[in-house]
């Protein structure tokens, strides 16, 4: 007889602790996963996926202006509601997959939510005791609240998917992912946006070069952007807000978004009990294969702070199960990983940056281009694409490539694999540029820029 009542209890339902659940549970294991709001995570429910889809919503409105150019006329207007809903409506059916996924591998779902009572034991919202052999926290992150008088004013990306209207006027504090892609869905859809950050460049730890002409092309998208702005405090005035910053500047707008970072969700959840250490982050400490200081208790994805993507955590929580479960240890490979920001332009990026890559190899060759993609030259768009490739000059390897402009996240994916790869500059110079694209530029950057002085 089972000793326990279940193998595995997981604690969390988006991207990591379902993967494990199913997994695990495919691999015969006794498996329960407890979620208190709504199966899918942050990125089914409230982030990748519906942030992509108001992305795609927003667009239409420089696509309606570029058609001008190639003889179309439109008369264009924009229902909030209609994307809101639409979204939703999506949100609601991926998470139902999730959920029907999840029981086809024979996981008891239980929609409640669970704190861990000692190395075996959790309890659930509605004071029932569960033991399970092995315990995974899978519960994500969750955002940074803005800690100035009147912070609380601030919304997060969190009820930015469901406002009730679209406020005309909003100001976004930060300038990471989460800021640039918010101002740009803004931006998009109509409202007078201003984003406010508090260094001198937004996307810190993006390549210089596309962390500058993201910038530049924000601004010039028409979004207010605010440098070394760093916000001291929200007044509420009427139905407006005013928000002031350190320097003395100020605004006023209808609403505020704080995207300043998101952090480990672990709050009441019982770690201290069971006595699962943690950094001063807040954030799980694991091992290559995902296992804490206590033997029993695991942890993936967000939570454990590695490298906050949804791949990541789907690959942290596979790679767990199969560890535990099918009999094959399995570490999570965090190099050289593809990532986008869905802004406007939208970026892709792998590998190195050119100031990461300086401080870490001897010789570092650099190419760039910068060029109006064809179809915005027609359409008079001003939107510029920069492509840069950063080799080691050594070796003939490429190190990073980094793309800002149109559909780089769709084209970093594949310039993933050469990077992955190590394939070397004068292979991937060797393939054929496909004529007419834009991507055909990665291949055709043969000059290098003149080293630093
Ligand atoms: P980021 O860490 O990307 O950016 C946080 C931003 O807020 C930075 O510009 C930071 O400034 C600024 N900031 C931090 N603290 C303060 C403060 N107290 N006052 C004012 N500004 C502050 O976080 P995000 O919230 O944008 O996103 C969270 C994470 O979610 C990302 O790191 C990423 O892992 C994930 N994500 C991924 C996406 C994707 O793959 N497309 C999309 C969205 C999120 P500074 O640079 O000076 O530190």
């Amino acid at each position: 007889m089972a000793i326990y009542d279940f193998d595995l209890f997981t604690i969390g339902a988006g991207s990591g602790g379902v993967r494990a659940a199913r997994i695990a549970a495919l691999a015969g294991a006794r498996v329960a996963i407890a979620e208190e709001y709504r199966i899918g995570g942050t990125c089914v429910i409230r982030g990748c996926v519906p942030k992509k889809h108001l992305v795609f919503g927003a667009r239409y409105s420089q696509e309606f202006e570029d058609a001008a150019a190639y003889g179309w006329t439109v008369q264009a207007s924009f229902d909030w509601a209609t994307l809101r809903d639409n979204v939703q409506k999506e949100v609601g059916r991926l998470s139902g997959i999730y959920a029907t996924n999840l029981g086809k591998a024979g996981v008891e779902i239980i929609e409640q939510r669970a704190e861990i009572v000692d190395p075996h034991t959790v309890r659930l919202g509605d004071g029932r005791t569960i033991t399970a052999e092995r315990i995974l926290v899978a519960t994500g992150g969750r955002p940074t609240p803005l800690a100035i008088p009147g912070g609380e004013h601030a919304i997060s990306s969190n009820e930015a998917f469901l406002l009730e209207r679209l406020p005309e006027r909003v100001l976004i504090i930060g300038g990471g992912y989460i800021a640039v892609e918010f101002a740009t869905i803004f931006d998009g859809l109509g409202a007078a946006t201003t984003l406010a950050y508090r260094g001198a460049t937004i996307l810190n730890g993006f390549d210089d070069d596309v962390r500058a002409h993201v910038q530049a092309s924000l601004a010039e998208a028409g979004v207010n952007v605010m440098t070394n702005a760093t916000p001291a405090a929200i007044e509420k005035v009427g139905a407006a807000f005013r928000v002031s910053f350190a320097d003395g500047r100020s605004l006023e707008v209808d609403l505020v978004m704080a995207a300043i970072g998101r952090m480990p969700h672990t709050d009441g959840l019982g770690l201290e009990a069971a006595g699962v250490q943690r950094d001063a982050a807040g954030a799980v400490i694991v091992d290559a294969y995902s296992q804490t200081n206590v033997p029993s208790i695991y942890a993936v994805g967000d939570v454990t702070n590695r490298v906050n993507l949804t791949p990541i955590a789907i690959r942290e929580g596979h790679a767990f199960a199969d560890t535990v479960y099918n009999n094959r240890p399995t570490k999570v490979d965090h190099a050289m990983i593809p990532t986008a920001v869905f802004g406007h332009p939208p970026v892709g990026t792998v590998g190195l940056t050119e100031k990461m890559a300086r401080a870490s190899h001897d010789v570092v060759h650099v190419y760039k281009a910068v060029f109006r993609p064809m179809k915005h030259v027609v359409a008079g768009n001003p939107e510029r694409t920069l492509m840069k490739i950063v080799v080691d000059g050594v070796t003939d390897r490429l190190l990073g490539v980094h793309i800002a402009g149109q559909d780089a996240p769709e084209m970093i994916q594949l310039a993933a694999v050469a990077v992955k790869a190590g394939l070397t500059k004068a292979v991937w110079d060797q393939t054929v540029a496909l004529h007419p694209t834009a991507a055909e530029e990665l291949v055709l950057m043969k000059t290098r820029e003149p080293d630093p002085a």
